[in-house]
């Protein structure tokens, strides 16, 4: 590997205004702070975490910090984002439909819809987990679009 130059990886830390060069640490160029985990370091492709685009080290330097907030990613991306979104929570779609059935058998004193859907719900139930990560995605769009949108606006 190190004779191909593969994974070349600093062993040691860089400036932090090297990033995204890659390092095992990034110190702050002023002051010397360890930033490291003020950075979203991205493994593979795809969209980059939501967040603040830049941050500001406790001397006042300020970094890229390799997150872009959702106002900032462009319609495609926006749109592969929301497309995975949808498709995630089409799966979970039979859970949620059948914790719907015990609610509507609940209200309507019905016993065959409140165990028909507690069937349904037991058996589709390893689906729900794929409810959260879908809750996490839409938690940090509508944090990122607050950010954006609503907290620059509000007095301090
Ligand atoms: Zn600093």
């Amino acid at each position: 590997m190190q004779l191909l130059g593969l994974n070349e990886v600093s062993g040691g830390s860089l400036p932090a205004s090297r990033f995204p060069d890659r390092a095992c640490a990034y110190l702050c160029d002023k002051g010397g702070e360890d930033v490291t985990e003020r950075f979203a370091i991205r493994h593979g492709h795809g969209s980059p975490p939501l967040g603040p685009a830049t941050f500001y080290c406790q001397c006042g330097e300020r970094y890229l910090s390799g997150t872009r907030e959702w106002d900032h990613l462009g319609s495609n991306e926006k749109r592969t984002s929301l497309g995975l979104l949808g498709i995630t929570g089409l799966f979970a779609l039979p859970f949620v439909v059948s914790l719907t059935a015990i609610a509507v058998g609940i209200y309507a004193h019905n016993r065959a819809i409140i165990i028909a859907g507690a069937i349904i719900a037991v058996l589709t139930s390893p689906f729900s987990v794929i409810l959260v990560p879908c809750f996490l995605q839409v938690r940090d769009i509508a944090a990122s679009i607050y950010r954006t949108r609503i907290s620059n606006r509000l007095p301090k």
